[in-house]
């Protein structure tokens, strides 16, 4: 981080200052104290379980030169206390003033699925060419995203931020902050369906991303999504990519893919060459998240083997698609999360491995999918049973109806077994897990799938 003195940190959140020497510099931003250095800024944030204010001592301890607070505070040695209305809020405003301070160019997304898988692929892609900073890990809400914001220094060159959201106003706020020169949505599902009632609601809160756009900036949406399609014009660049359309900018015009790999034709609008990438993980929806790193990173002046040695770069991250060979059985632990497309991407992943041995998918309810959600079940039963897959072991509510749409196409009914708690899955599913076989593991986040790929890992 750039340094600032405490004084003009006052000045920018409108803050008042007690204590420690206003004229120290802050070289960092953080709001546990256990992460804290010497010359940070800390905020106290407000919490049931951990309210910051509590922990002041620690960051001092730790090395903080000033702490952020809301309440009335005692004073320590050495520590300048600024005092705010909301700490949150300014944070947000620090951040926002220290985003300016720097000329490079930002690029913010969201989408409901495939954030951070394409923000790691972005900012592997881009790394190639230019010192680029991206969120860490899946910091990517109000307070998460302001935070990455003072990771940029003096030698960042680019900057990609995930933005996420569980209702209107929030990636408005974040956008206001990281004010993009590139925006993109990845896809507009069904998360969030609750808070938000309809997919139209969640349209209108992912397009908020696009608000600060002006005409020389871009917004890279997901063609094939036919809520992204409704997006009325805005006054920026507008550049589409998929699979599917006639329009679109960036087109994989095919793809193929192995059990471990993608392998992509990709053509630009207007260009009559065609290009092939090669991505370290196989999966449709990945077609989709390489696309914009690939679109991305030809508009930023990339050539096609800087973008190519960004993908390599790639590191899959834990329980997506990871896949395991333990002896005579391969496990793929997709369990992070699910939503319909994922689900059907995924069948195809564990259909490329038919063989001798069966193929087994072990699937917990896709969550927060709305009064549609028995339908969405059935769907992915059908096409399991469709796509030839042995065994469908489903856990949940609604994966009763996995079992459904299953039978409907054929799939045996000693082959679909339906468990509607987690213990009498395991008691099932452990005899099997000890031959050989191919395992695929998804489900909604909230049916803890990740837990039992850790106990099937632990019954080894
Ligand atoms: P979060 O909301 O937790 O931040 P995210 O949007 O960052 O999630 P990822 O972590 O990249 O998403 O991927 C989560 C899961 O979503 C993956 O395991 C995969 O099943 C699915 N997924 C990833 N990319 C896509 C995509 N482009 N389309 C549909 N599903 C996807
Ligand atoms: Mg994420």
């Amino acid at each position: 981080m750039k340094p600032i003195k405490i004084e003009k940190i006052c000045n920018v959140i409108n803050g008042s200052a007690s204590g420690g020497d206003l004229g120290k510099e802050i070289t960092g931003v953080k709001i546990d104290t256990r992460q804290i250095k010497a010359g940070d800024l800390f905020v106290a944030l407000p919490g049931e379980k951990t309210d910051g204010h509590l922990h002041l001592k620690s960051a001092k301890e730790g090395g903080a030169s000033a702490a952020l607070c809301q309440q009335p505070v005692d004073p320590i040695e050495g520590l300048t206390i600024i005092q705010v209305d909301d700490t949150i809020k300014a944070l947000q405003r620090l951040a926002s003033y220290y985003r300016a301070l720097f000329d490079v160019p930002v690029i913010a997304l969201t989408g409901s699925s495939g954030k951070t898988t394409t923000k790691n692929i972005l900012v592997e892609v881009l790394s190639q060419k230019y010192k680029t900073i991206g969120t860490r890990g899946n910091k990517n809400n109000h307070i998460g995203m302001p935070l990455m914001v003072f990771d940029m220094d003096d030698d960042t060159e680019v900057a990609v931020f995930e933005m996420g959201m569980s209702g209107f106003g929030e990636i408005e706020t974040l956008v206001q902050i990281a004010k993009p020169d590139y925006a993109i949505i990845t896809n507009i599902g069904t998360a969030h369906m609750e808070q938000l009632g309809s997919r139209e609601n969640i349209l209108k809160a992912k397009a908020e991303i696009l608000s600060t756009l002006g005409p020389d900036q871009t917004a890279l949406v997901n063609g094939d999504d036919p809520y992204l399609r409704q997006l009325p014009p805005g006054k920026y660049h507008a550049c589409l990519f998929g699979l599917e359309g006639e329009d679109l900018d960036w087109t994989c015009t095919s793809y193929e893919m192995d059990a471990i790999s993608l392998t992509m034709t990709v053509r630009e609008k207007d260009q009559d060459q065609e290009d092939i990438y090669f991505f370290t993980l196989p999966g449709r929806h990945n077609v989709y998240n390489c696309l914009v790193g690939i679109a991305i990173g030809r508009m930023m002046g990339l050539s096609k083997e800087e973008i190519q040695t960004g993908l390599n770069a790639f590191v899959p991250m834990d329980n997506r698609m990871e896949i395991q060979t333990m002896g005579s059985r391969i496990l793929i632990d997709d369990s992070y999360n699910a939503n319909p497309q994922s689900m059907e991407s995924a069948l195809d992943v564990l259909a490329l491995y038919k063989g001798p041995a069966p193929t087994i998918a072990i699937l917990g309810d896709m969550l927060e999918m709305g009064p549609e959600g028995p339908d969405y079940h059935r769907k992915v039963g059908a096409y399991l049973a469709d796509q030839g897959i042995d065994y469908l072991f489903a856990y949940g509510q609604a994966a009763l109806y996995y079992v459904e749409g299953a039978l409907t196409l054929g799939l045996k009914s000693d082959h679909a077994k339906y468990f509607s708690t987690r213990d009498d899955l395991l008691k099932s599913l452990l005899p099997f897990w000890r031959q050989a076989g191919v395992f695929l593991v998804k489900g909604s986040r909230g049916m803890k799938l990740d837990e039992v790929v850790k106990i099937m890992k632990e019954k080894e």
